[in-house]
Protein backbone atom coordinates (compact mmCIF):
# COMPACT_ATOMS: atom_id res chain seq x y z
CA UNK A 1 0.00 0.00 0.00
CA UNK A 2 1.31 3.46 -0.64
CA UNK A 3 1.09 5.65 2.10
CA UNK A 4 -0.33 8.51 3.44
CA UNK A 5 2.49 10.53 3.32
CA UNK A 6 3.53 9.76 -0.23
CA UNK A 7 0.25 10.16 -1.14
CA UNK A 8 -0.02 13.90 0.00
CA UNK A 9 2.89 14.78 -2.06
CA UNK A 10 2.22 13.27 -5.19
CA UNK A 11 -0.12 15.23 -8.01
CA UNK A 12 -1.07 13.73 -11.06
CA UNK A 13 1.60 14.66 -13.87
CA UNK A 14 -0.52 14.59 -16.37
CA UNK A 15 -2.94 17.81 -15.08
CA UNK A 16 -1.66 21.13 -14.50
CA UNK A 17 -2.99 21.58 -10.95
CA UNK A 18 -1.53 18.91 -10.19
CA UNK A 19 -4.54 17.03 -8.60
CA UNK A 20 -3.98 14.92 -5.56
CA UNK A 21 -4.55 10.90 -6.28
CA UNK A 22 -6.80 8.03 -5.10
CA UNK A 23 -5.44 4.72 -4.75
CA UNK A 24 -7.62 2.00 -6.22
CA UNK A 25 -7.56 -1.49 -7.43
CA UNK A 26 -8.25 -2.94 -10.29
CA UNK A 27 -8.10 -6.52 -11.81
CA UNK A 28 -5.64 -7.29 -8.49
CA UNK A 29 -3.36 -4.14 -9.34
CA UNK A 30 -2.52 -1.18 -7.95
CA UNK A 31 -3.11 2.27 -8.86
CA UNK A 32 -3.01 5.92 -8.53
CA UNK A 33 -5.96 7.42 -10.02
CA UNK A 34 -6.63 10.89 -11.09
CA UNK A 35 -10.50 12.04 -10.57
CA UNK A 36 -9.20 15.03 -13.02
CA UNK A 37 -8.07 13.53 -16.16
CA UNK A 38 -9.00 9.66 -14.97
CA UNK A 39 -5.54 8.52 -15.97
CA UNK A 40 -4.58 5.44 -13.86
CA UNK A 41 -0.78 5.21 -12.35
CA UNK A 42 0.30 1.87 -12.20
CA UNK A 43 2.19 0.73 -8.66
CA UNK A 44 4.75 -1.49 -8.86
CA UNK A 45 6.78 -3.21 -6.48
CA UNK A 46 4.87 -0.23 -3.98
CA UNK A 47 6.28 2.47 -6.29
CA UNK A 48 3.60 4.70 -8.01
CA UNK A 49 4.98 4.90 -12.03
CA UNK A 50 4.01 8.76 -12.38
CA UNK A 51 4.83 8.76 -16.07
CA UNK A 52 2.08 10.12 -18.10
CA UNK A 53 2.70 7.81 -21.00
CA UNK A 54 2.38 4.91 -18.50
CA UNK A 55 -0.83 5.92 -17.34
CA UNK A 56 -4.20 3.98 -18.33
CA UNK A 57 -6.59 6.55 -19.34
CA UNK A 58 -10.30 6.22 -17.59
CA UNK A 59 -12.81 8.67 -17.04
CA UNK A 60 -13.56 8.77 -13.72
CA UNK A 61 -17.65 9.03 -14.34
CA UNK A 62 -18.40 8.73 -17.91
CA UNK A 63 -16.30 5.89 -20.04
CA UNK A 64 -18.43 7.02 -23.49
CA UNK A 65 -15.27 8.99 -25.01
CA UNK A 66 -12.28 7.18 -25.00
CA UNK A 67 -10.17 9.06 -27.88
CA UNK A 68 -10.59 12.55 -26.07
CA UNK A 69 -6.78 13.05 -25.23
CA UNK A 70 -5.38 16.08 -24.69
CA UNK A 71 -8.16 18.25 -25.50
CA UNK A 72 -10.13 18.88 -22.01
CA UNK A 73 -7.05 19.39 -20.12
CA UNK A 74 -8.52 21.81 -17.79
ZN1 LIG B 1 -4.85 14.06 -13.91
Amino acid sequence: MISQELLSILGCPGCPERPPLTPVVEEEAEYLACGQCGRHYPILDNIPVMLVERARRRKPSDASDRNDNRSKQK
